[in-house]
């Protein structure tokens, strides 16, 4: 058997906003992608708002939803008991699409897919979490000398820790993390051409997350809305997102100019960014509020107790920043929660909310699945699940006088599934146009706070695939979803898409010259 020349790469570029890539490519500022657009496809990937930011990656490379790939969140709820633990990326329900990529002798190289890990049942080359946004382990690779040859040649990853979320950070921080992203950006780029290099393949991927976390810290000064904490703000800080998505675009060029005609390129994002205004921070005191939580006589009111803050009240001002600095967020997430966890009075509690930073998750508390349910299944499940979604529903912003929730997604009818079990009940999505700091619940009940989370920015539900090569005709109006990626890359190398995948083939202005 002959072995076809064809070969596709894809190149992601984590959490880039599709709309400032569209308005500085058109402007001249991202020239590579400027490029590709005029000569490629580039496909808007949009979504209802029901999949949350962690289930973007896994979603893109199983083709599945969450209902059947089971992963929502950083810090998932433990199955039959009511605990949270970090996310393993081996949890996920569904192999990736490389392996039916690698069952028809296809060699693949993955590098810093976000939320993969390397399979031992693989001959891929595979290395993760070097230089991610969102690390799951320490870094690792198969074979295990891949990991190595690569911290030999270029070091560790340069942007090494994720900031601190729930306390103020220093102009100093800004500085600091600006100058790693734009280091890392680079230096994944000459890992990425290292390895295209070094060994032969028929299918590549690699992830920058660069974009993410520029998007998440310095979107504030990007949209010149008031930095907390700043009088002065400098003007790289406001540059800074545009700064690393050239800094991409620059290693996007040379990579470009490595591949040959043989070669499709998918430049790919599947989620964007925008302001952080999001509202789940109010949602355990309404809960409260409506007696769905009910709070342990005992330990009193369940609300989300912020631990940290009581803890870092009690210690020398110069040691309280170096505590949650040193705390992952996960760690951190989980503390927190199993706090507020203990402090619940099960035998009477029909709801729960579950650890988030972005969508709210409510979790029912549910006989025959919690270790202390108390709702059946079935009708009293249903109109809980439509009580409580209305009531959210409702909630206004009263400095403004407008509804705080755009969607309630019930997970019964969005992702059906064999994980089901493992995802909330509801989901809730807020409206995106203003800070949340502030609920009316009725005439005489108010909920108040200001959002724990000193990221200023947080994503949306649109991200693009970008095509470019032999057989892909240009386009620029055409719209697909995150679970049409798998199945595409598999009929680009002519096979047929499992059935249980949930996206179809992106057609159009793609068509591939291999069929
Ligand atoms: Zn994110």
């Amino acid at each position: 058997m002959t072995r076809s020349s064809q070969r596709m790469l894809i190149i992601g570029l984590d959490a880039a906003d599709p709309a400032l890539i569209e308005k500085w490519s058109d402007a001249g500022i991202l020239p590579t992608l400027q490029h590709l657009r005029s000569k490629g496809a580039w496909i808007r990937l949009n979504h209802g708002g029901e999949f949350s930011s962690a289930s973007i990656w896994p979603t893109i490379f199983t083709g599945t939803h969450p209902g059947k790939h089971g992963i929502y969140h950083t810090v998932p709820i433990m199955q039959g008991d009511v605990s949270f633990g970090n996310l393993k990326p081996e949890q996920c329900g569904q192999p990736p699409f490389w392996c039916d990529l690698e069952r028809q002798d296809k060699r693949c190289i993955l590098f810093d897919i976000p939320f993969s890990y390397p399979r031992a049942d693989l001959n891929a080359l595979q290395i993760s979490d070097w230089g991610s946004y969102e690390r799951f382990a320490p870094p690792s690779s198969s074979p295990g000398e891949a990991l190595t040859d690569i911290v030999q040649r270029f070091g560790a990853y340069p942007f090494a820790e994720e900031m601190v979320r729930d306390v103020p950070v220093s102009e100093r921080d800004f500085c600091r993390t600006r100058a790693q992203l734009l280091a890392g950006t680079a230096t994944k780029g000459r890992v990425v051409k290292w390895l295209m290099s070094n060994r032969p393949w028929d299918f590549f991927m690699a992830a920058f997350g660069e974009p993410h976390a520029a998007g998440h810290y310095f979107w504030q000064f990007h949209a010149n809305n008031h930095p907390r904490g700043f009088s002065h703000v400098p003007r790289e800080f406001a540059t800074t997102i545009q700064d690393v998505y050239r800094a991409a675009d620059r290693e996007l060029g040379r990579i470009v100019e490595t591949i040959d005609n043989k070669t499709t390129l998918l430049v790919l994002s599947g989620q964007g960014l925008g302001p952080n205004y999001v509202g789940w921070h109010l949602i355990p005191e309404v809960l409260t509020k409506l007696r769905l939580t009910v709070g342990n006589q005992a330990h009193g009111n369940p609300v989300r107790i912020d631990w940290l803050a009581k803890l870092r009240s009690l210690l020398p001002s110069q040691w309280r920043r170096s505590l949650s600095r040193y705390l992952p967020n996960g760690v951190r997430d989980y503390l927190r929660l199993r706090w507020a966890a203990s402090n619940i009075d099960w035998s009477q509690s029909q709801v729960f909310d579950l650890p988030t930073d972005s969508l709210g998750f409510l979790r029912v508390n549910l006989k025959g699945r919690e270790p202390n349910g108390v709702v059946e299944p079935g009708k009293e499940y249903d109109d809980l699940c439509q009580r409580i979604s209305e009531t959210l529903k409702q909630l206004v912003n009263p400095r403004t006088g407008k509804k705080i929730v755009r969607e309630v997604f019930f997970t019964e009818h969005v992702f059906p599934g064999p994980e089901r079990n493992r995802l909330p009940d509801l989901m809730i999505c807020w409206e995106d146009d203003e800070a949340i700091d502030e609920a009316q619940l009725d005439e005489m009940r108010r909920i108040r706070g200001n959002l724990p989370d000193a990221r200023s920015g947080n994503h949306n539900p649109h991200g693009f695939a970008l095509f470019y090569g032999p057989g892909v005709g240009g386009g620029q109006a055409s719209e697909g979803h995150i679970m049409d990626i798998a199945p595409t890359i598999l009929s680009y190398f002519g096979l047929k898409p499992p059935t249980y995948m949930d996206g179809k083939t992106l057609g159009g202005t793609i068509s591939f010259a291999y069929k």
